[in-house]
């Protein structure tokens, strides 16, 4: 029997951060390491096109991501990689899902309003349909489920909307996919606790993977640790959440700590600065190795986007027939 099939993607928009890793791509590679699932991971280069850029970078953020899935350890004979634009069937699929949405809903979207209040200048309406595009990334697959960060969960609501659309519509068609979340969805910023970790905050507020130790150092002694006799503290959950998923014992006799008062953040901070380093040291080599020599990645990213292809434009087909168009 065909194993269940899961999808997900990564936007080309720079270096990926902590927040990237522990809510999706550690997931990713822990559901590819399962051997239960048809995995398929793309570089959703499209989306990027909806934010601020500069075109004579693109090639090379794309070029970051796959180096990054491949330091990390997916692994293009266990899990199809593959390149969004690269297969025209999703703009088309997306096309025919905007006839069924309403607009109402893509209003609701809040990390669209999140994105229009920051670029005013930009609110283009590839922002505003952006959801529509990923439900089409994600349906053409049929998937049950979707590893994703907690931003993510309203456009996969929003996804299995269109899917229950179309199949009333046109006729049963599609699995309505479920979101497949980590133990941390959503990992803080290390200024702005209250906010996400997001790159478009400014690299002071994240830790990207491929950040060295000096530099690591350097962003968490300014991270937000204790207010004064705050008994609230999301800057250090923030920071101890962050070792637990490295190292659960040091983590805990923090908590304890933290807990009777005896802390001392900066033993935290040398404490997390060492461990990420171990953590990330093998990935950082192999991700530079990869980056000298992007013709291996070129290399994956053709194989992957023939067969990403293979399943869309099945998908395409019938759809295409239930439609009408043919
Ligand atoms: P994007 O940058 O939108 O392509 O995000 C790629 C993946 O990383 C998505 O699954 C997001 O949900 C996830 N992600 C991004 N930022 C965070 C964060 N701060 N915490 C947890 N997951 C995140």
């Amino acid at each position: 029997m065909a194993k269940p099939r899961i999808i997900s993607g990564i936007q080309p928009t720079g270096k990926l951060h902590l927040g990237n890793y522990l809510g999706a791509l550690k997931h990713y590679v822990e559901l590819q390491e399962s051997g239960k699932y048809d995995c398929f991971f793309f570089i959703a280069d499209l989306h990027s096109l909806t934010e601020n850029y500069d075109p004579k970078q693109k090639q090379a953020d794309v070029l970051e991501v796959i180096a990054t899935f491949l330091a990390l350890g997916l692994d293009p004979k266990k899990s199809t990689l593959f390149l969004q634009s690269a297969i025209p069937a999703h703009t088309q699929l997306a096309w025919i899902f905007n006839t069924l949405t309403p607009m109402g809903e893509l209003e609701r979207m809040t990390q669209y309003k999140d994105k229009a209040a920051r670029q005013k200048q930009n609110v283009n309406v590839g922002l505003f349909t952006y959801p529509v595009l990923q439900a089409a990334d994600i349906l053409l697959y049929k998937p049950f489920g979707v590893p994703v960060g907690q931003d993510q969960i309203q456009h996969v609501e929003l996804t299995r909307m269109i899917a229950r659309k179309f199949n009333t519509k046109y006729g049963e068609l599609f699995p309505e996919p479920k979101e497949l979340l980590t133990p941390v969805p959503k990992v803080m910023s290390l200024l702005e606790p209250e906010k996400k970790m997001s790159k478009s905050l400014g690299d002071q507020h994240v830790i990207n993977l491929t950040d060295e130790p000096d530099v690591i150092k350097k962003k968490l002694a300014r991270a937000i640790t204790a207010t004064e006799g705050g008994s609230e503290n999301p800057g250090v959950t923030n920071l101890l959440t962050l070792l637990e998923q490295f190292d659960a014992d040091k983590a805990k006799a923090f908590w304890k700590q933290e807990a009777d008062r005896t802390i001392r953040y900066s033993d935290v901070k040398a404490e997390l600065t060492d461990t990420l380093d171990h953590a990330f040291a093998a990935f950082r080599k192999e991700h530079a190795r990869l980056l000298a020599h992007p013709k291996e990645c070129v290399t994956v990213l053709e194989a992957g986007n023939k067969k990403a292809e293979k399943v869309a434009c099945a998908t395409l087909d019938v759809v295409t027939d239930k439609v009408g168009l043919r």
